[in-house]
């Protein structure tokens, strides 16, 4: 793998090489990381609904289909409005409020309006 070694940002000269996770200048000294940006690897994962459109925090959902709810005798209708979901990790990504209660949905089932 070959690595390319930017010129130094702070004083312009290529006299650079890296040190460790760090590019390091050796006319003027300056330090920078290899890796430029954690934001990436820190990043959420991408939820979508059914539509493929990225769902976040805060969004309005549509119900796409009747969704029984395990253990109980409540149906979460076709067409249920979820005024403000939040999103977490797991199998069920879509922490909805409904009148009916609190649930736990899939993302595929669900359109954002
Ligand atoms: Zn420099």
């Amino acid at each position: 793998m070959t690595i390319i070694i930017p010129a130094c940002s702070e004083c312009g000269m290529s006299n650079t090489y890296q040190y460790s996770d760090n590019f390091v200048c050796a006319d003027c000294g300056h330090e920078w990381p290899v890796t430029q940006s954690t934001a990436d690897t820190d990043a959420e994962p991408t939820i979508k609904d059914s539509n493929g459109n990225i769902l976040s925090d805060g969004d309005a959902v549509v119900i796409i289909k009747d969704l029984k709810v395990k253990g109980s005798s409540i149906t979460l209708k076709m067409g249920t409005k979820v005024k403000s979901i939040r999103l977490v990790d797991g199998d069920h990504e879509v922490d909805c409020k409904t009148d009916m209660g609190q649930f736990m949905l899939k993302a595929c089932f669900l359109k954002k309006v």
